[in-house]
């Protein structure tokens, strides 16, 4: 298999039930009232190079965000954060992503989510995460090849991920490692080979409005992340 098969066939997923109906309502009503706005509805497929060596880990595609533009972080307020941080490192070619026809590039990073369809208030069920979950684990075994560290966004994020890593045969330690912005564990797979894995706020406006996740914090997790990736 490969990332040009994956994404493609993830973008027919309709699994979840709730999540179908949502995302396909959110579209239907903006359709409406904008006409000449184009609305994706569908699952929102992870968005970077196959050979990527960070992986960054968000929650779901937002409901205008990602579900609007059809790419991963695309479209909204927590996604301009992350690609002005990714451009400020010269890990994106643009600090500015609007949509599929913008030109944007990461180098040697991949954004994704464990849930890639928008949910209801930013709030997948257990059920839907679990659902979701051999996605992202397909997706892990594509880039592990090159993959050397991971950055997961708030506690969703990070508890959603660290299931996957240790199916994928990266061993936790016990007890389970924590969330926290900063929390840093390095992980081995069954050949000694290293994974470091960084805990980060979430970009969501909330977090950037109330100033919990300031622009500084999260360049500087991205840049230990980069640091540790080689890149
Ligand atoms: Fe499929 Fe994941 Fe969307 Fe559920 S959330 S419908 S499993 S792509």
């Amino acid at each position: 298999g490969s990332l040009a098969v994956l994404d493609p066939a993830l973008t027919d997923c309709r699994a979840c039930p709730r999540l179908v109906a949502w995302r396909e309502e959110v579209a239907a009503a903006r359709r409406a009232a904008f006409a000449e706005q184009e609305y994706w509805g569908r699952p929102v497929p992870g968005f970077g190079p196959a050979d990527a060596r960070l992986l960054v880990v968000g929650l779901a595609p937002a409901a205008h965000g990602g579900n609007r533009t059809g790419r991963m972080f695309t479209g909204d307020r927590a996604g301009d954060t992350l690609f002005a941080a990714l451009h400020e490192l010269g890990l994106a070619s643009s600090a500015v992503a609007t949509g599929p026809g913008d030109g944007l590039t990461l180098y040697g990073v991949r954004v994704t989510s464990p849930v890639h369809c928008a949910p209801p208030a930013n709030r997948p069920t257990p059920t839907e995460r679990d659902t979701c979950r051999p996605w992202l684990a397909r997706e892990l075994e594509l880039v592990r090849p090159t993959l050397r560290a991971v950055v997961l966004l708030g506690a969703f994020g990070w508890s959603a991920t660290l299931p996957v890593l240790a199916a994928a045969g990266y061993e936790l330690p016990r007890p389970r490692p924590v969330f926290g912005h900063g929390a840093r564990v390095v992980l081995h797979d069954s050949r000694g080979r290293p994974l470091d894995v960084l805990g980060c706020f979430h970009v969501s406006r909330r977090n950037t409005y109330t100033g919990r996740l300031t622009p500084a914090m999260l360049t500087r997790v991205l840049a230990d992340a980069a640091k540790a990736a080689g890149l």
